[in-house]
């Protein structure tokens, strides 16, 4: 038996799984099914709320009042950090890659709302310095007597990362429960810490699940060494090694498109077209992109050994409107 560390209670948990029928049958491929953590609480919604019940669970216990993280101005994760800090009593600072718009609109607009203190960065300084600059930021906070507690892009650290963990063990209860099994899951790459949760699950619990991950920025080889990365740091909570082989990581690189956040005319396309035929949205920037890629890969024949595979619908609604002159009808 594996002790984990403790989190607490946030999002709305165990999330549906679904069939996706129709497009199951179109594809002719693997019966296809969707795991709705866009579900997993209104302001919360996404991936991003599972990895923060563990950081948020270290924050407190480490007596902190103030969180501060970093992302992207439609950024999901610092949408739900300001959510939670809000529903805690806790103060939210984050810190976002760009320049000021002049409204605000999706999860910039949320922020706000919520209360979170917003700062702005430049792209440059996010990319070489934000983990420095939120360390300064913890220093200023706490010479004004308040501790505070960073956490790293999209809560990818080593504790955030058994968010993931644990929603493969929620997967297998499923599996049980649908009297299904699942040979593949399915997930979109940003920074990494959900499929590392998955893969580590995968790896302990021994289950026969291979974990894919579709990457929406950077490449395979910076998503093995970031995945690994945060396994060698989630490995110092347990008392277990853990071994990871490289080519354990499964990638299938190639779906980057523009770039991230950039869409393209067939990932739109895609969007559209599951939303016409099942009633499930997918977002422009992490999961349209995945979703077009697993479908891709389906078509060429990738899966065809493959009985079910489930991809994890990991949100981000809100970063859909700001797109929306994008789309064409
Ligand atoms: C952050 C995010 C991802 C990527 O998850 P990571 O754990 O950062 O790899 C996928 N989908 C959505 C909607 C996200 O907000």
């Amino acid at each position: 038996m594996i002790t984990i560390p403790e989190r607490i209670s946030l999002a709305n948990l165990p999330t549906k799984i679904e069939k996706l029928d129709r497009l199951s049958a179109q594809l002719q491929g693997p019966s296809l099914y969707i795991k709705r953590d866009d579900q997993t609480g209104t302001e919360f919604a996404g991936n991003k709320i599972r990895k923060l019940e563990y950081c948020i669970r270290e924050a407190l216990d480490q007596g902190c009042d103030t969180l501060i993280t970093c992302g992207g101005i439609q950024s999901n994760h610092c949408r739900a950090t300001a959510a939670v800090a809000a529903k805690l009593g806790l103060k939210a600072i984050v810190v976002l890659r760009g320049e000021q718009p002049d409204t605000y609109e999706g999860n910039v607009l949320l922020d706000h709302l919520l209360g979170a203190e917003v700062r702005w960065i430049s792209s440059e300084d996010y990319r070489d310095h934000r983990m420095n600059i939120m360390n300064d930021i913890a220093s200023e906070v706490s010479a004004h007597g308040q501790q505070a507690y960073v956490i790293p892009e999209g809560a990818s650290s080593g504790i955030g990362a058994f968010g993931y963990y644990t929603a493969l063990q929620e997967i297998v209860q499923q599996e049980q429960e649908l009297g299904i099994s699942f040979d593949a899951i399915v997930v979109a790459l940003g920074s990494g810490g959900t499929h590392a949760g998955l893969l580590l699950a995968q790896q302990l619990l021994e289950t026969s699940h291979r974990i894919i991950g579709i990457n929406v920025c950077d490449d395979e080889q910076y998503f093995q060494k970031a995945i690994s990365t945060v396994i060698q740091e989630s490995s110092h909570y347990i008392d277990q090694p853990v071994h990871i082989p490289l080519k354990a990581i499964e990638i299938i690189d190639g779906y980057v498109g523009k770039g991230y956040a950039q869409s393209q005319p067939q990932e739109l396309k895609c969007i559209q077209d599951l939303a016409s035929l099942e009633g499930v949205i997918l977002d422009p920037v992490y999961t349209g992109k995945a979703f077009y890629g697993l479908l891709e890969e389906i078509r060429k024949g990738t899966f065809e050994d493959m009985q079910n595979i489930l991809f994890i619908h990991t949100g981000g609604l809100y970063g859909l409107f700001p797109h929306a002159s994008s789309f064409r009808f």
